[in-house]
């Protein structure tokens, strides 16, 4: 089983999917373009959740 076809892909791996995440501050979900996004834009908007994770 090792002649599997690949689907073509017409984006790169690297590429990261937009998906639907659950925010880390209101736990609304949102949806996420960056693996490193994990807050909402509203959450984001309101730049109180840098305090917030400083902690
Ligand atoms: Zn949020």
């Amino acid at each position: 089983m090792s002649n599997r076809k690949r689907k073509k892909n017409s984006k790169p791996q690297r590429e990261y999917e937009a998906k639907t995440r659950k925010c880390l501050m209101c736990r609304d979900e949102f949806t996420s373009r960056h693996p490193g996004e994990r807050i909402c834009a509203s959450c984001k908007g309101t730049a109180a959740w840098r305090e917030g994770m400083a902690l």
